[in-house]
């Protein structure tokens, strides 16, 4: 599906995340800032924080079944942040330098979240059969489909299990209709490039110890993907005219573009216009993820 375009460059189409997806369902101008304008956003330390446990987690899978025990995964945590730092120096900022007593408290608070998956399930009793896994497809209107799964496990029946950690500390009931869309998103990725429905989409709500298990089928994968086309849709009329509306809702209070929002009096950007997939190497929606 990626098509090369010249020696060490790829060109990719616009393809739909779930992120963008419920961003444009949220708010179609939040989803403009973010995937046509690629405006910046600066990450809250939760945020940074979701990211290095996903990362130790997904590390904890790499060791041998014996290892996965909740010191290993704390002894985990300093090297996967320090990695992340590494790539992403600007991060650094987010503390007053090395001995913030901030960044302890916040470690420690990463390692609770740890601890809490521990109390969810034995990683020691089942072995995954990939983590963070790029999927991509197409759907027979065009529309391609692209994201990262936490975690795929699959029974020796072939029944698949899709995964996904939540350690973020959004209002329980609108994390929730987003965690379901998002897996729904994936279970239909899944069930399109295997053929197989999966059989469980598993919410780990690692802050609150808590997971939620969810059955999809068949039906329900069909009417979803209409959904998906007809967001698609949407999107694509509005690229078209720059006619992204803002839709406040108390979301507006966890959103960094309120400033230049005109819901909230600001002025946003001239419209950049919609991107081609054709002209460049990559369009600004194929680095919406
Ligand atoms: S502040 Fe609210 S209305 Fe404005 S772009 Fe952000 S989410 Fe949309």
């Amino acid at each position: 599906m990626v098509e090369p375009v010249a020696a060490g460059q790829e060109r990719r189409r616009p393809a739909l995340s779930p992120s963008r997806a419920s961003d444009f369902k949220q708010c179609p101008l939040l989803y403009r800032f973010r995937a046509v304008d690629r405006l910046p956003e600066t990450p809250t330390r939760a945020q940074v924080r979701g990211t290095v446990v996903h990362s130790v987690l997904e590390r904890l899978f790499g060791l041998p079944v014996s290892e996965r025990a909740p010191g290993q995964a704390r002894d985990l945590l300093l090297p996967a942040w320090k990695d992340l730092l590494a790539d992403q120096p600007e991060l650094g900022e987010l503390f007053d330098g090395p001995d913030d007593p901030e960044l302890a408290r916040w470690l420690e608070s990463a390692n609770a979240l740890l601890d809490a998956y521990f109390e969810l399930e034995d990683p020691r009793r089942l072995q995954p059969e990939a983590c963070e896994l790029r999927v991509e497809t197409e759907l027979d209107s065009g529309v391609l489909l692209r994201g990262f799964i936490d975690r795929v496990d699959v029974a020796p029946t072939g029944e698949i299990r899709l995964v996904d950690y939540k350690t973020g500390a959004a209002p329980r009931e609108i994390g929730e209709a987003k965690a379901l869309f998002q897996m729904k998103f994936y279970a239909l990725v899944l069930w399109r490039t295997r053929g197989e429905v999966p059989r469980q989409l598993l919410l780990m709500y690692l802050a609150d110890k808590q997971s939620l298990a969810y059955a999809p089928d068949e039906a329900e994968l069909r009417r979803f993907e209409r959904t998906l086309e007809a967001i698609w849709q949407a999107i694509l009329r509005a690229g078209r005219t720059g006619d992204f509306r803002p839709n406040p809702s108390r979301l507006c209070d966890f959103c960094d573009h309120k400033p230049r929002c005109p819901a909230h009096g600001g002025t946003p950007p001239p419209y950049p216009g919609w991107p081609e997939p054709d002209p460049g190497p990559e369009s600004a929606l194929d680095r919406a993820d």
